[in-house]
């Protein structure tokens, strides 16, 4: 059966794709972000060897339009375009799918009461784009099969931060009904503490942040109570975006045990990266 082998979260900031690909990793102002990864792939491709992950996160208008705004959509191609937001296409490699595995998911959770909308082509954007490298190696090619688990927390109404918590429970029982045997990780993407315009342009909220990465760990239910407009008033309107972390967390157990925990918050985005296991894994 498949179980569920890593959870991470992870900001989803569409500016370190750009310092990525410009090779800035040891610029001063970018070392303490991308320092914070190093150890993170490292322990994702010796120790944790996945065979696939499920990544959640939101499309930024680059896929799906405002006019048709799925709540949650999934992925169940066997390749996934990369979106050009403007740039031009990254140099990376074309994301492997897993149908297999997608098929799976969609019928179980649909038939677990999450209805998905489910997407026979997506191309993806930063909101995956940001982290997958900063995670898994693409050179030559993706060393991790990929499901995208797409959340709307664009265009309102979103769905709430107790919705996706339970999402993620419906996660990990779909990902343990799957026969085949195989080790699976969940990444949650998406802000943290921003806001990129109005009058409030540029506000951080670092104790928020740094909280939030307490509470995902040890108190998820705290955070999952929390409501659009509490997270917004304190951390910025795009920091919503943080309901995504609990997709990953409702996945692993209720108790977990942290590896990994890195923040750096140089201009206008809070950047929080985050790793656990199942507490009752073995060290
Ligand atoms: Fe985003």
């Amino acid at each position: 059966m498949a179980r569920i082998v890593a959870g991470i979260g992870s900001s989803h900031v569409p500016s370190i794709g750009r310092a990525f690909d410009l090779g800035k990793q040891q610029d001063p102002a970018w070392k303490p972000l991308f320092d914070g990864y190093l150890p993170v792939k490292d322990w994702l491709e010796n120790e944790i060897r996945a065979d696939a992950v499920v990544f959640v996160y939101n499309d930024h208008g680059s896929d799906f339009g405002l006019d048709r705004c799925p709540t949650f959509a999934l992925g169940t191609a066997d390749t996934y375009p990369l979106a050009d937001e403007g740039f031009g296409q990254r140099p990376l490699p074309a994301v492997k799918g897993d149908p297999a595995l997608s098929w799976h998911l969609a019928n179980a959770l649909i038939a677990d009461e999450f209805d998905l909308t489910v997407c026979q082509e997506m191309a993806v954007d930063h909101g995956l784009l940001v982290p997958l490298p900063l995670l898994w190696s693409y050179q030559p090619d993706w060393s991790i099969k990929v499901v995208p688990l797409v959340v709307n927390v664009i265009q309102h109404p979103l769905p709430t931060a107790r919705r996706c918590l339970r999402l993620g429970h419906a996660l990990r029982r779909a990902i343990e009904s799957y026969p085949a045997d195989m080790r699976v990780a969940v990444v949650g993407t998406g802000g943290m503490s921003h806001q990129l315009h109005g009058e409030r342009f540029g506000h951080l909220n670092e104790a928020f942040d740094q909280r939030w990465l307490d509470l995902i760990e040890s108190d998820p239910e705290t955070l999952a109570a929390m409501t659009h407009q509490e997270i917004m008033d304190a951390a910025g309107a795009e920091a919503v975006e943080l309901i995504m972390w609990l997709i990953m967390r409702g996945a692993m157990a209720p108790k977990v045990r942290r590896l990994h925990r890195n923040y750096y918050a140089p201009m206008t985005s809070g950047m929080g990266l985050i790793t656990f296991v199942d507490a009752a894994d073995p060290a």
